[in-house]
């Protein structure tokens, strides 16, 4: 279980982050939605410490963290146990796909060298880029970017999977082969906290919906639930202009 509780955030007295509590269950699939600038890639950045919180308390299972006065050692742990794609992909471009994904293993992980092109192999092959192993980045396209992204992070193991507008950087025909790649890793009980605004994907593989609006959680719940009968008016306004 992952618990996030009472995290906040101001960038020079606006809040941003305002006071947000969240449980996330194993194989949970948690989407972030909400007008931009409400504080989306702050709560998802915040959770592993990309962004620095004010305050707040993480726990994933046994591991708890006060963001308040947390240390360098549980920084990197925290790390570990998330892993981030980003909208940008931010991938290394002086080195192949299959060295991006070994890059985390190796330097992180401490793996040996063999050991992490073997699992590097096998997580390309899952998101379908067998044949652009040792392809640079500047020769692979959008989506097959994204995908080494998403290899990267999975090859990496981790408890949460944070992903940040994965395919919103793409050309419209490619982000159905992201979103594939996502919704498989959703398939294999990967725990997820996404967000989009692709509010049919939303729909299809969220297991949970939370509407953000300046810093706050002002509607939560099942997909079908918020999209259908959401309680708050802002959310059905929401809605009413992006579905
Ligand atoms: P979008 O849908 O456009 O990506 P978002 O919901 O992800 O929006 P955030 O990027 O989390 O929004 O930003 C929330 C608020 O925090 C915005 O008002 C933004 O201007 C502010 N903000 C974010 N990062 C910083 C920063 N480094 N310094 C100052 N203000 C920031
Ligand atoms: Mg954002």
């Amino acid at each position: 279980m992952i618990k996030i509780s009472n995290l906040s955030k101001s960038f020079a007295g606006n809040v941003v982050l305002d006071n947000l509590n969240l449980e996330i269950n194993e194989g949970d699939v948690v989407a972030l939605i909400g007008a931009s600038g409400a504080g989306k890639s702050t709560f998802l950045r915040s959770i592993n410490y990309l962004e620095e919180a004010d305050s707040g308390q993480l726990e994933i299972d046994n591991f708890k963290v006060d963001f308040e006065h947390i240390s360098k050692q549980e920084i990197l742990e925290l790390r570990r146990k998330t892993g981030m794609v980003f909208q940008q992909f931010n991938l290394f471009e002086r080195r192949t796909a299959l060295e991006n994904v070994m890059e985390g293993l190796i330097q992180v992980k401490k793996m040996p060298r063999a050991e992490a092109q073997k699992l590097a192999e096998e997580n390309l092959r899952k998101v379908g880029l067998a044949d652009r192993m040792d392809y640079y980045p500047k020769f692979l396209s959008g989506g097959q970017k994204q995908r080494v992204g998403i290899a990267r992070a999975m090859a990496m193991k981790p408890t949460l999977l944070l992903l940040d507008e994965p395919t919103s950087a793409l050309d419209p025909e490619l982000v159905g082969e992201v979103q594939e790649t996502i919704l498989n890793a959703a398939k294999n009980k990967q725990t997820m906290v996404l967000v989009s605004h692709e509010m049919d994907f939303v729909y299809n593989v969220a297991t949970k919906v939370l509407f953000l609006e300046k810093g706050k959680i002002i509607e939560e719940g099942r997909p079908e639930e918020v999209f259908h009968h959401p309680k708050n008016p802002r959310t059905r306004e929401f809605l009413s202009r992006h579905v």
